[in-house]
Formats: structure tokens, C-alpha cells, sequence
């Protein structure tokens, strides 16, 4: 079965914490292990979960702000330390690529990975995953940041019985497949008669922010739903003013979006009590929710039930 689940690297926005280190994410997508929004420390965290430089086959930034991106240059090194025999994927708002030169050769090293870097340069980019399609969306904060979302599209699963039952095995069903119908005994079976769709799933990943429509499309129908809840509802004039969102905004996209579940990080270190943000949450949202911790992970749930066909 492959696996498909977020690791936690760090919760803490703008300062780590004694309880929580900067930002930093993994996404475990089969064969796809995607490093978001390494901030600093995130070599380390990385030790602590399992997950290896090694592991790593893409790096996404959402923007250039320190609790967003001072882990590549450790993460970076690494790569080349470890040997990581494949280039790794790097995407990155293409108008902070001098920060990101910067960071990626911040200190001398030997330098023998090779990084495949691919900025977004326009709302909507979309790169092609085996495990479905990558897609970066604007976001709004004072400098350029894009949150990204993975969509697996909706597959096919046949049903042996019925198949069995038209008489249809072999090579007959590839054909099927191809065709979207066959015909067998003086009849036309169509694929819909003997499969179910399997539906893809989602992830979407939506880091600072203020409120915008961008925020929906990101994360429109997603299994997980990684967002920023910088503040809670207290602060929702600050937040809106600096470009973040309350937990009770996160909640309430993830209501109004039909999330299934929804993972509250980049907290503030103004609050020391993370039920808070539970309880703000609440209010709006009744699925699965998550107030992320530092080392944790958090499974994608399993696939939505597939309807007839
Ligand atoms: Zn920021």
C-alpha cells in the first residue's frame, strides 16, 4: 500500500519556541517526498522523524520569510553531504530567487546533488506529479507567496463480479478501458456498467495569508488541509493587517470548502495555551481537526468512497 501522510516538522511562526521550532513540513505522497517551508532547525527535526535528506525528491517555499526558508540552507547542504543520488525539485516564488541563490550557497561546501529549480512564476503553475498534479496559487501577504496543492485525479476501479457477469476477462477488459465500451453477446457493456470511480485525492497546503479567494481554490475539496492560524479571532485586526488568518478563518475555509481534515499550524508565540485555537476552531469546523504539534504526523484520510459508476 503506499503511503500517503504529513510529518511535522515545526509549528512556531516568525520565532521558534521552547516547545516549538520554526515551520517545516513533510508530505509523503508514494513516491513523492515533498519538504515544505523548511525554517530553521529543519535538518534536525528531520533526524528526529525518520524522514532522510535522502528521502527528500522535492522542496516546495511558499515565500522568503526566515520562518519560511533559513532551513535550506542546512537542508541544501545536506543533500550534497549525503549524496542524494536523483535531482531534487526546488519550487520557489521566482521573484525571491535572489534570496534563494543566497540561501543555497550561504556557506562554503562540496557541492554534488543536483537541484532541478523551478520557480512559480504565475498563479496557477502546475507541474505534473506521478501522484497527480502540483499547483502553486497567489496568495496574499506583503511579499510574493504562492500555497500549492496536490490533486490526484479521479481513476477507474472495475468490478470483477460484473465483469464476470457480461463474460468480459482478459485482454477483453483492456479494451474496454480503452474504448469505454465493448461489445460481448449482441450487447454493448459500457465501462460504467461493470466499474466505480476511484476518487483522487487532495492536499493542499496554504501558508501566510490574509483571506482571498485563492485561500478556497487551494483548498476546494481537500483530504488535508495544512494552514496557517497565525492569531486567534482577538488579534483578526492585526492579522488582517500583517496578512495572516485567525484559526477561526482557517476553520471556516475548511467548512465552506468541504475539508475533511484540517491541520491548525504557524502559531504565534503570543499564545501559550494551543487549545485555543481548538476551541476557535470549533465553532465552524466539525471534521477532523488537528492543532499541529512539533514530530507528529498526521495520516491523509483513507480515500472518499468511491460512487457508482
Ligand atoms: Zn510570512
Amino acid at each position: 500500500m503506499s503511503m500517503r501522510e504529513l510529518v511535522v516538522l515545526g509549528t512556531a511562526s516568525q520565532t521558534p519556541t521552547r516547545a516549538r521550532n520554526h515551520n517545516g513540513y513533510v508530505l509523503r505522497w508514494d513516491d513523492e517526498v515533498i519538504l515544505f517551508d523548511p525554517g530553521e532547525g529543519s535538518q534536525r527535526q528531520l533526524l528526529h522523524t525518520g524522514v532522510t535528506a535522502t528521502d527528500l525528491t522535492r522542496i516546495c517555499v511558499t515565500h522568503f520569510h526566515g520562518d519560511h526558508c533559513l532551513g535550506l540552507p542546512g537542508t541544501i547542504q545536506r543533500l550534497s553531504l549525503d549524496r542524494v543520488p536523483r535531482p531534487v525539485a526546488v519550487h520557489f516564488p521566482a521573484g525571491g530567487a535572489d534570496y534563494f541563490a543566497r540561501l543555497r550557497h550561504a556557506s562554503s561546501f562540496h557541492e554534488t546533488a543536483e537541484l532541478a529549480v523551478e520557480p512559480i512564476s504565475a498563479d496557477g503553475q502546475r507541474v505534473a506529479l506521478r501522484g497527480g498534479v502540483l499547483e502553486a496559487r497567489r496568495l496574499r501577504h506583503p511579499i510574493e507567496t504562492y500555497g500549492y496543492r496536490l490533486v490526484e485525479p479521479d481513476g477507474c476501479r472495475m468490478l470483477p463480479q460484473r465483469l464476470a457477469a457480461y463474460g468480459i476477462s482478459g485482454p477483453a477488459v483492456g479494451e474496454l478501458l480503452r474504448a469505454g465500451h465493448l461489445d460481448v453477446g449482441g450487447r454493448r457493456v459500457t465501462r460504467d456498467e461493470v466499474s466505480v470511480t476511484r476518487p483522487g485525492q487532495r492536499f493542499a497546503f496554504v501558508m501566510d495569508t490574509g483571506l482571498c479567494d485563492n485561500v478556497y481554490a487551494l483548498a476546494e475539496h481537500a483530504d488535508l488541509l495544512v494552514i496557517e492560524s497565525t492569531f486567534l479571532a482577538s488579534e483578526a485586526a492585526l492579522a488582517a493587517e500583517v496578512g495572516h488568518l485567525t484559526a477561526g478563518q482557517a476553520a471556516q475555509v475548511a467548512a465552506e470548502s468541504g475539508v475533511r481534515t484540517l491541520v491548525l499550524t504557524h502559531f504565534s508565540q503570543r499564545y501559550g495555551d494551543a487549545r485555543r485555537f481548538a476551541d476557535e476552531a470549533r465553532e465552524h469546523f466539525a471534521g477532523e481537526l488537528v492543532v499541529a504539534e512539533d514530530l507528529t504526523t498526521v495520516p491523509v484520510p483513507p480515500r472518499r468512497v468511491p460512487s457508482a459508476g
